[in-house]
């Protein structure tokens, strides 16, 4: 079976955006992938946590998974700190990659905002770690928010220019295998990550600006639905969110122009298993006053089963932590037979 490996890092309180751009598509994997998912917490320390929430938003997050529905006894899941190859793995990645590869990255120029001098190295890094955290268990798909396909492109990059550099030390030592990369068949120690990043709620926006993505350490929180609100919060953030005055189109170009709309459309079809097209056939003509209430209470079915669940989980540490321990043991475990080979690649003595 392929491998899957992806990450949520431990920042706050879990939006409607993790949940539809990744945890959901966690779950449904499954059955058809082995699967790898992390609590990525040394991501989180790229910005200040406070000690007492940090490890709170770890199990947290750990609950969350379990509850929308990930079997810990078939897959892996544990917190990334755990395991220390993925450090070791990205030091050696911040070798490799580039300072004009992560100069490009979007994202580190969004959260380090007009005061780049004072963010961290970390937060600079941050895709070198990712794409090590991948890389570490070799994994072949990564399923992702929209936002992140930068980052994942860079992981390609990384394990490419990692596979030429060592190109003739991976072949004399026997440890290359032949991967597709476009056309080309060639010969590589890391593979060339896919990332799964398409359905219709792949970028779900902040429900307080169409142009802008829902985050949970976004200061407003009226901008997302917290997977752990109440069905009240819900509705009144649903209600309260912006939108346009006209009645929704009954076509999907009719979205173009329209983000607040398209949002909200797209979050509708993503909660209900359904296109856009066919919300749009349900709902076409329609004010947002009668389709509001309609998608807040699809949100309320379809979240407040999983929000149960996780109070039930969090109500026990000891079920999470012991999740999280034996997940770290298993990880390691594949972890560190990676890492011996890319010391031999590299030629860094351990013996
Ligand atoms: P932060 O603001 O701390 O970065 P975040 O909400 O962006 O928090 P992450 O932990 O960075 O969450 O991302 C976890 C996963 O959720 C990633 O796969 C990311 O692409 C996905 N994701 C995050 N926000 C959204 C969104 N608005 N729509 C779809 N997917 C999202
Ligand atoms: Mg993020």
């Amino acid at each position: 079976k392929p491998l899957v490996f992806s990450g949520v890092q431990p920042t706050g309180n879990l939006t409607l955006g993790n949940y539809l751009g990744a945890i959901r598509k966690f779950v449904a994997l499954q059955d058809s992938h082995e699967c790898i998912y992390c609590v990525v917490d040394m991501h989180a320390i790229t910005v200040w946590q406070d000690p007492a929430d940090l490890m709170a938003a770890t199990r947290s997050v750990a609950a969350a998974y379990l509850a929308a529905g990930i079997d810990p006894s078939k897959h892996i899941v544990f917190n990334q700190s755990r395991v220390v190859q993925h450090a070791e793995l990205a030091w050696v990645f911040n070798c490799v990659a580039r300072m004009g590869w992560l100069n490009r990255m979007t994202q580190f120029k969004e959260k380090a905002g007009k005061d780049r001098e004072n963010a961290s190295v970390g937060l600079f890094a941050y895709p070198n770690l990712m794409a090590a955290d991948i890389l570490v268990y070799r994994a072949t798909h990564v399923p992702v928010g929209d936002d992140q396909k930068q980052h994942l492109e860079l992981t390609r990059d990384i394990a490419q220019k990692f596979n030429n550099d060592y190109s003739d030390r991976i072949a004399d030592l026997g440890l290359g295998v032949e991967m597709k990369v476009g056309e080309e068949v060639v010969n590589g120690y890391f593979p060339i990550t896919e990332p799964i990043i398409e359905g219709p709620a792949a970028r779900v926006m902040s429900l307080r600006d169409g142009t802008k993505k829902m985050s949970k350490s976004d200061p407003s929180d009226l901008s997302r639905i917290n997977l752990t609100d109440e069905a009240e919060a819900i509705a009144r953030k649903i209600r309260k969110a912006k939108t346009d005055p006209d009645a929704l189109p009954s076509e999907v170009q009719g979205l173009e122009g329209r983000p607040e709309a398209a949002n909200l459309v797209g979050i509708y079809a993503a909660l209900n298993d359904m296109s856009r097209e066919d919300v749009l056939r349900d709902f076409g003509g329609k004010q947002f006053s009668e389709f509001k209430p309609a998608l807040a209470d699809l949100a309320v079915a379809k979240l407040d089963p999983i929000a149960g669940e996780m109070r039930r989980l969090m109500a026990d540490r000891s079920h999470i932590d012991q999740v999280l321990r034996d997940g770290g043991e298993r990880a390691s475990a594949l972890a560190e037979p990676t890492m011996r080979d890319v010391r031999k690649i590299m030629g860094l003595l351990t013996n």
